[in-house]
């Protein structure tokens, strides 16, 4: 098995094969914003299909919405975010705590991770960008940019309650884009000012939120497992009492083995009944549920597992960098660098390559990659050896590559190859749609 890629390898392989670039690199770019290029966005679309096929498709108790990025301003006051956001804050440059300026001694070690001398300076900090509604900038018109997806859910509760006639315990869930100012970002897309995130609000009963956590935490563990990160690069972290959020009981973070430290991948809180009691509060509609069975009332609480895109995003890629010794046509071996992608979630599928630019050939490999293309993400690819446009396919991760050569012209057959072994089978041209379709 291979090593863990260094930060370097898996930035350079992003960009030389088209997954991320640096965003707006043309005026010299703009502090650490990323763009995904046609792999990267292939790669991060599956990972929110396939997340929200597992958690809202299949199964009975979760519905989704797609809420405005910008709310009324009186929501991040209910959320606390106004609140919280505001002090002068200084924040650890290795380990991002952050840490009210009054609070803490900058001359001593950070007191989450032990390191000295690595505080920013302080800065009365919002950490929510601001703009304004309308082409008048006065305080009035002040909104910000959503600095998670979660409070939507609390505040849409109502609507969604009525209209998917779901019974409690159910969740909504939401895959979006979220804003924070960071203080310092980095990392690559680690940590990052925009950033996306899939949430769960699960409502659930006053009475019973340990089972609930425990199942929704095993959720997240499957979840891992079946998008392909490595599970022995992931641990558990308690947070303690003293530093949970304003709103939680308890949280549990998920954190990874990233090249440069472990860190939070994802996190699970259970966040009681804070948030519809203070939308109650706060907008003056009463938030109580009554259970149609037992017509017992009260106001749900809530279990919250939080999922950042990127974050899922760069531990696959993490996960999936493998190189290995592969033998050459002369016998010799060379590295080869294999993205190894669970095949549902690689860019692509299936490449089709025609041996030569001969128009007969290329006839044969375009009406093919066409029809495969209707269901798969499909790369056709005639440039340079077969050789190199192999490692080229290995190195973006895609599972089968097939050839079609001159013998495909008589017999009707092409040369499938399966990315991980490099094994080489012949079959019949009509039957590999299916091929793939029994792998996948
Ligand atoms: P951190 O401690 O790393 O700042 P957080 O505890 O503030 O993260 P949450 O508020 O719990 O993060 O956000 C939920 C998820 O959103 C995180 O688990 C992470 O995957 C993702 N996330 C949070 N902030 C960022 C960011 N600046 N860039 C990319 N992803 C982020």
């Amino acid at each position: 098995m291979s090593e863990m890629p260094t930060m370097d390898t898996i930035v350079n392989l992003a960009k030389r094969r088209g997954f991320i670039f640096p965003g707006s690199e043309i005026y010299g770019g703009l502090a650490n914003s990323w763009d995904y290029g046609p792999l990267g966005v292939e790669l991060k679309n599956n990972i929110k299909r396939l997340w929200w096929k597992h958690f809202v498709h299949a199964r009975l108790d979760m519905v989704g919405i797609d809420a405005a990025l910008m709310m009324n301003p009186r929501v991040w006051e209910a959320s606390g975010h106004v609140e919280t956001f505001h002090d002068p804050l200084v924040e650890c440059k290795s380990c991002h705590a952050r840490f009210r300026a009054d609070h803490v001694d900058t001359a001593k070690p950070c007191q989450n991770c032990g390191k000295k001398g690595t505080f920013t300076d302080p800065a009365n900090f919002n950490l929510m960008f601001k703009t304004h509604l309308g082409p008048k900038q006065e305080d009035a018109t002040t909104v910000y940019l959503r600095p998670e997806t979660a409070q939507a859910m609390f505040v849409d509760f109502l609507n969604v309650a009525q209209t998917s006639r779901r019974r409690i315990p159910f969740g909504i869930a939401q895959v979006g884009k979220a804003f924070r100012n960071e203080i310092a970002p980095g990392n690559f897309i680690f940590r990052t000012r925009e950033f996306e995130q899939m949430e769960i609000e699960y409502f659930i009963p006053p009475k019973g939120w340990e089972e609930h956590f425990e199942t929704w935490l095993k959720a997240m563990h499957n979840w891992i497992k079946l998008c392909g990160i490595k599970t022995e690069l992931i641990h558990e972290f308690e947070v303690p009492k003293d530093e949970l959020a304003h709103y939680s009981k308890r949280t549990v973070d998920i954190q990874f083995d990233f090249p440069f430290g472990q860190e939070e991948l994802y996190g699970l809180a259970y966040r009681t009944d804070f948030d519809l009691k203070r939308h109650a509060e706060f907008s003056g509609k009463d938030m109580t549920y009554t259970d149609p069975i037992s017509n017992e009332k009260y106001i749900p609480h809530v279990v919250e597992p939080t999922f950042g895109v990127d974050r899922t995003l760069l531990a696959l890629l993490v996960s999936a960098y493998t190189e290995e010794d592969a033998p050459t046509a002369s016998g010799d071996s060379e590295k080869r660098i294999v993205m190894k992608f669970p095949p549902y979630l690689a860019p692509y599928q299936v490449a089709v390559l025609p041996l030569s630019k001969k128009p007969e050939l290329e006839e044969v490999a375009r009406k093919l990659a066409l029809d495969l293309a209707q269901k798969w993400s499909v790369d056709y690819d005639v440039t340079q050896s077969i050789g190199r446009r192999y490692r080229r396919q290995d190195e973006i991760g895609t599972p089968w590559c097939v050839t079609v050569d001159f013998d495909s012209l008589n017999d009707n057959q092409a040369t499938i190859r399966d990315r991980d072994t490099m094994k080489q089978e012949r079959i019949a041209i009509q039957d590999i749609p299916q091929y793939i379709q029994e792998k996948l």
